[in-house]
């Protein structure tokens, strides 16, 4: 079915046209991302609605299924959402995190989705754990045998995601093929310096281990030689339980840790709890999850860096 995208790719005069009759605004009832002469794309969650803009540049209309202000690993799709699937050119997704928008696809997605976590192997849920010998982890059972979803935490895998991305759209709309490679290796360039900044910012640091609510920065801290101690597992909506609360607040004074961080879109209780009990600061480390209150993926990693570069001491 990727014959669809070009249908719906109307040449400007028939644009023109349709805009003097006023029939765009209802040429799609579903809303979403249908534009007349775009190729409409449905991101499944914010970072990669930003790959999708910044790829697709003005010949796409993205948008994006998990609204501002949600949290992207429960959410649920409303029959408008799922219309917006069934409508769309092509959807972005990540296969394995959010299992509404897993089974739209499946139902309704035909050929038109591009999965991201079917590009490179994913890390494994349990690979590199903050473990000490002889520590039993196995009450994580939500962990086992799953993949760790967050891989646009790491900028170079971010990078590469952009680029197939590119391939994927050059073949959904070849006649933009050029300008979808080009778009996808001028952000290549922009998440390489972003790379580096973070290389660089976080190479001499007093303390490598962050506290973090939900365990999403696995692929930052392996990047980047950190370590994470998460408060709950891959899910931020785990309820940690009091022996687990009592082993991180061991560790963040174990590792003197002087900042517990959590997220813009998690409620920072179980953060605050623990930093009273160690006497630690709390700071947003955001995870990415939805879109920044303000800038983009961008600007809220380099916040990110300099947030991390304060709790960790780094010169
Ligand atoms: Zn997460
Ligand atoms: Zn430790």
């Amino acid at each position: 079915m990727t014959d669809r995208a070009p249908r719906r790719i109307l040449t400007a005069a028939a644009t023109a046209l349709l805009a003097a009759a006023g029939l765009t605004a209802c040429a799609d009832d579903t809303g979403g991302a249908s534009q007349p002469g775009k190729v409409g794309v449905v991101a499944a969650f914010y970072p990669l609605q930003f790959l999708a803009e910044r790829v697709g540049g003005d010949t796409v209309a993205v948008s994006n299924l998990t609204k501002p202000g949600a949290e992207p690993h429960d959410l649920e799709l409303n029959p408008r959402q799922v219309g917006e699937v069934v409508d769309a050119d092509l959807v972005v997704y990540l296969s394995g995190f959010q299992p509404a928008v897993d089974e739209a696809v499946e139902q309704n997605g035909g050929d038109r989705t591009f999965d991201v976590a079917g590009v490179t192997p994913l890390r494994d849920a349990a690979a590199g754990g903050h473990d000490h010998e002889g520590e039993a982890e196995g009450e994580h059972a939500e962990e086992g045998g799953g993949k760790d979803p967050h891989v646009w935490l790491d900028p170079t895998r971010l990078a590469t995601l952009g680029d197939k991305l590119a391939e994927r759209l050059g073949k959904a709309d070849p006649d933009h093929a050029a300008d979808y490679t080009a778009r996808a290796g001028a952000l290549r360039t922009e998440l390489t310096k972003l790379d580096t900044e973070y290389a660089d910012g976080l190479r001499t640091c007093r303390r490598r281990e962050i506290v973090t609510s939900h365990t999403a920065f696995g692929y930052l801290t392996e990047r980047y030689k950190l370590e994470q101690i998460g408060i709950s597992g891959l899910t931020p909506e785990a309820e940690p339980s009091p022996k687990r609360l009592a082993e991180v607040a061991e560790e963040a004074r174990e590792h003197q840790a002087g900042t517990i961080f959590f997220e813009t879109l998690v409620s920072p209780k179980v953060a605050e709890t623990i930093a009273r009990e160690v006497g630690a600061k709390t700071a947003v480390l955001d995870p990415l999850e939805g879109p920044p209150a303000d800038g983009d993926y961008l600007s809220a990693m380099r916040t990110n860096l300099q947030t991390l570069r304060t709790a960790l001491d780094c010169s």
